[in-house]
């Protein structure tokens, strides 16, 4: 079965799995599967088109406590459990009926995608890109990154034995550029926002033949990387799709790719095509879809970032038109919320349901009791948190605000009185 679009050019030599072609999400046009990623007729992004085998619930099922469970429907060679890599995925789907009686949502869950091998979802693009890097016959695996996707390419570089080049800007918090630099890669602070960072990037990408960057010139397949967390939410759920789920977004593919895999699920027949609501959220300090969406835009303004959530912290958006469409025909919205709801956000969530989300959680739980409050999200319908990165990386964003709830003698007589002043 084809999706997607129909295939049209000759199949390449790689193996790539289900993968058949690039496609041009805005022109159709088609070219051979490369290393590219812009239309050489219209420059619109690329796209996988794929030509599905025969997938059931039972095939899946059978596969590895993994991503890798779902490789027949992603651009990774068959072969790809054989090569060493972080093995990301299948984490865990949490009832959070707590978190929901404080917000309001009857039935509520939450997808913690804290325990990949990295403590974010990233691992889940870049093993995807790494395997389709290997197989176009890169040799060093280079990113862009506004922190947590620099930690995923710098360890699953590390443990297949690959070089990689990490750039950030240089102002990023201090946890992340360390959890990058331990993997002992090359890691490259820049002198300038995460914008300017994925520019140079892209100059760098053509200058280095050998230089898979995730995210730029292998985005296409890293891109889909992101359709697991859809496979797993639908999955773990019990083969069906939730009614609304809530997605942080930074440069917008995550939340297009998971859309993506509830509709492949669907016409593949692992799941009823029943109806979902996507929703996006994002800081108010880089809100930039955000503000299309309420202005009834379909194009986006650029924006200079400034917010504690700098994993989300794209000013220019790569896929914000796709959000756009994405929460559009499925009836959601896209919600923003300040630095301080942030931090209530990942405060609600740990004290609710035990778990500690980095600033990007704290925007998604925040935004999720804005849109109820606005009456955009359903307090009725059955509804899916993501949860992408681990607070062990974003320490600052918390650390003015907690603490400990006394400093006391070591007696039981002092421990009394500090309990008693609660
Ligand atoms: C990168 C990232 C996102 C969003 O990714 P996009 O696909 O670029 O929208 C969300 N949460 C965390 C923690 C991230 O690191
Ligand atoms: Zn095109």
């Amino acid at each position: 079965m084809t999706l997607l679009a129909d295939v049209t050019t000759p199949t390449s030599t790689f193996d790539l799995g289900p993968a058949r072609a690039l496609s041009c999400r805005e022109c159709g046009h088609q070219i051979p599967l490369a290393a590219e990623f812009a239309c050489p007729q219209c420059f619109g992004p690329l796209e996988i088109a794929y030509e599905f085998g025969d997938v059931t619930r039972a095939s899946i099922e059978a596969g590895p406590r993994s991503i890798w469970r779902y490789r027949s429907l992603l651009p990774v060679p068959s072969t790809v459990q054989e090569h060493p890599n972080t093995e990301p995925g299948l984490t865990r789907l949490i009832k959070a009926d707590r978190l929901g009686a404080a917000l309001g949502i009857r039935n509520l869950w939450v997808k913690d995608d804290t325990g990949n091998p990295t403590h974010s979802f990233k691992d889940r693009v870049v093993a995807v890109a790494l395997a389709a890097a290997r197989e176009l016959g890169f040799t060093v695996l280079c990113c862009p990154s506004t922190g947590n996707l620099a930690n995923a390419v710098a360890a699953a570089a590390a443990r297949a034995g690959w070089d990689s080049v990490v750039l950030i800007p240089k102002s990023l918090e201090q946890a992340k550029v360390l959890t990058t630099a331990v993997y002992d890669g090359t890691l490259l602070a820049v002198d300038g926002n995460y914008d300017d960072v994925n520019r140079l990037a892209t100059e760098l990408a053509a200058e280095h033949e050998d230089w898979a960057f995730v995210n730029v010139n292998v985005r296409p397949y890293y891109a889909e990387g992101s359709k697991t967390l859809g496979y797993e939410v639908a999955e773990q759920l019990g083969w069906r799709l939730p009614e609304q789920i809530v997605v942080p977004v930074a440069s917008g593919s995550q939340l297009t790719k998971v859309d993506k895999g509830f509709q492949e699920f669907g016409s593949l027949g692992l799941v009823e095509p029943t109806p979902y609501a996507v929703f996006g959220a994002q800081a108010t300090g880089c809100s930039p879809v955000a503000k299309a969406f309420d202005d009834g835009h379909d194009w986006i303004q650029p924006v200079r970032p400034d917010t504690i959530a700098r994993s989300l912290a794209i000013g220019n958006p790569a896929d914000g038109p796709y959000v756009l469409d994405a929460v559009r025909r499925t009836g959601g919205a896209v919600g923003h919320v300040s630095d301080e709801e942030v931090v209530e956000g990942i405060r609600l969530l740990a004290r609710t349901e035990g778990v500690f989300a980095e600033t990007a959680g704290g925007v998604t739980v925040a935004t999720t009791r804005k849109l109820l409050a606005e009456g955009k999200l359903d307090p009725d319908a059955e509804t899916v948190l993501l949860i992408t990165g681990d607070g062990l990386k974003t320490l600052d964003a918390v650390a003015g605000h907690i603490g400990p709830t006394a400093t006391v003698p070591s007696t039981s007589a002092a421990v009394r009185e500090a309990l008693a002043g609660r």
